[in-house]
């Protein structure tokens, strides 16, 4: 599908999110991703295309992604030529897709659990959640790196769903948990039943060894979904 970048906006210090217009409209489910291709000079060795979940709802008119900008020396050129793009540039866009997304039973207990960035499949499907007036039974807890990178809390306070936040590198001034994320912390924010199912989504070696751990602490393969994002250091 062709998108046409209109704006994007600061969620955090090197945090923005970026709202496309789809030619006609699309349909998707919250915590799908799409394949963006930014076409741009000299691309280096990682190239033109990334894919990113959609952060937006899928009842919002405009579709969003939520990134990370690594600093203009540490960025590749597909993060550089995305923070640069003006608005009216038109580009490909795939179809959405991904099976991160919430179960069919309603009454099915969950708990998110994401690493950093990883927290935007969790925006799409509790904003979705909000627009729809729909209550389900979510625990959530976040781990970042330090408090300037906690974002979407309005959105998870319209959902009813208050995170357990985790800062690895906390000022003196953090009142809340300390440390990383653990299969003991995740378990701690609510005792899983056979029936939940623990969605973990973030940078790709913290999705592994958690659901590793969470594996060894008792719960199935079937309970824990998981969202791999590659390229990122581990919060
Ligand atoms: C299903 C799925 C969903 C995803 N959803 C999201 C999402 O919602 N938001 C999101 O931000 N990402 C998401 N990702 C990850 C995304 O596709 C990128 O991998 C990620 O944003 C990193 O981007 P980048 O490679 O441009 O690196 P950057 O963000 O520019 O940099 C990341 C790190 O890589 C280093 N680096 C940069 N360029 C190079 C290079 N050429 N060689 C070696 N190291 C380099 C940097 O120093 C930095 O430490 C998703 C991935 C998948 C598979």
């Amino acid at each position: 599908m062709q998108v046409t970048f209109m704006r994007s906006e600061p969620e955090a210090e090197n945090i923005r999110t970026f709202y496309f217009k789809p030619e006609r409209p699309v349909h998707y489910t919250a915590g799908q991703y799409t394949e963006l291709q930014v076409p741009h000079p000299h691309p280096d060795s990682r190239g033109d295309k990334r894919w990113f979940t959609l952060s937006s709802s899928p009842e919002d008119e405009l579709l969003s992604i939520t990134t990370k900008y690594a600093g203009d020396t540490k960025s590749s050129s597909f993060k550089r030529a995305l923070f640069n793009l003006k608005p009216g540039t038109e580009l490909d866009a795939a179809d959405p897709m991904g099976d991160f997304v919430l179960p069919k039973l309603i009454q099915t207990p969950l708990i998110f659990v994401a690493g950093g960035i990883g927290v935007t499949p969790f925006h799409s499907i509790l904003k979705w959640l909000a627009d729809t007036v729909e209550e389900r039974p979510i625990k959530m807890i976040y781990g970042v790196r330090n408090e300037e990178e906690i974002v979407f809390q309005e959105t998870f306070h319209a959902a009813g769903i208050e995170p357990t936040i985790v800062v690895g590198e906390p000022s003196d001034a953090w009142g809340g948990e300390r440390g990383r994320l653990s299969a003991e912390l995740i378990l701690g924010v609510d005792k899983p039943s056979e029936d939940t199912l623990v969605y973990v989504s973030g940078p790709e070696l913290m999705v592994q060894a958690l659901a590793k751990d969470l594996h060894k602490a008792g719960l199935s393969k079937q309970q824990i979904v998981t969202d791999e994002f590659p390229n990122y250091d581990a919060i």
